[in-house]
């Protein structure tokens, strides 16, 4: 071979292993979450969209203090007025909760089940300490019966909005109330079907923002606890509710509500 042959094969070579080697680290360079993220789409529930995780997940966990209730309360009633409204409430996502079964503990002005306590004081003192935030908690455990007169007040006074009397049971089974149901379940569980009957959802208010809860979206307190795929609620075991993306929650979303799920059970 000539010297230029032996030049030609070794620059050949030279160039080869270059672009081999460039071509290594361009794909070692890739971001260690997207590989992650890839995994967890293949392996796990919804993925993409964490604010359906969220939901399926509340619906799944099981949390300890809990029993399963087979047949809906009664809210009316009357039978077929009762099935009809059911069916409108299930239709829009809501389920049938299961309900405490040991005594619930006094937290703040509400009452809860044991396992939220710590985490829930863990939490209110990092928003303080991290971010100047005050978080209290407004609404914790409410009972069956309560859902109920709180439903049915909602209904009548809708009602008299609308036609000036309270709908009679057999315009309810007959789906003549259907569009006053239906608002008023974007905003009212029925009874049995509120995360509320568990102990373990909460609904925050962010008190140093001087909004009421139901602004909580736009408080400092959301933007802290929501913030990296609700983060600051997740370390301490706490996912969102019915969080904003979600689709067939119940009601509409609710940014101001929390349930306790515990640290194991989040991936
Ligand atoms: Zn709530």
């Amino acid at each position: 071979m000539t010297k230029i042959k032996i030049f030609s094969v070794v620059l050949i070579i030279v160039v080869i292993a270059a672009g081999s080697l460039y071509a290594w680290r361009q794909r070692s360079k890739r971001p260690i979450s997207e590989s992650v993220n890839k995994q967890t789409a293949e392996h796990q529930m919804p993925a993409q969209n964490s604010a359906e995780y969220f939901v399926q997940l509340a619906d799944t966990v099981e949390l300890p203090n809990l029993t399963p209730v087979t047949d809906p309360p009664f809210i009316t009633n009357d039978q077929a007025a009762d099935e009809h409204i059911q069916a409108l409430a299930e239709k829009r996502g809501y389920r049938l909760q299961p309900l405490p079964n040991s005594d619930l503990i006094d937290l703040e002005a509400v009452r809860v089940q044991e396992p939220v306590v710590k985490p829930w004081q863990e939490l209110k003192l990092a928003a303080q300490k991290e971010a100047g935030i005050s978080l209290v908690i407004i609404s914790g455990y409410r009972s069956v019966e309560t859902q109920r007169v709180i439903f049915l007040n909602q209904l009548d006074l809708q009602a008299r909005e609308e036609i000036n009397r309270p709908f009679t049971n057999d315009e309810i089974a007959k789906g003549q109330a259907d569009s006053v149901i239906d608002k008023i379940l974007s905003e009212y569980s029925i009874p049995g079907y509120s995360g509320h009957h568990t102990g373990y959802s909460l609904d925050i208010e962010d008190t140093s923002s001087g909004k009421p809860f139901d602004e909580f979206e736009d408080t400092a307190g959301f933007a802290w606890i929501s913030k990296n795929d609700y983060q600051n609620a997740r370390r301490f075991g706490f996912i969102p509710g019915y969080p904003i993306g979600a689709s067939n929650l119940g009601p509409d979303a609710e940014p101001w509500e929390f349930i306790w799920v515990g640290k194991d059970n989040l991936r």
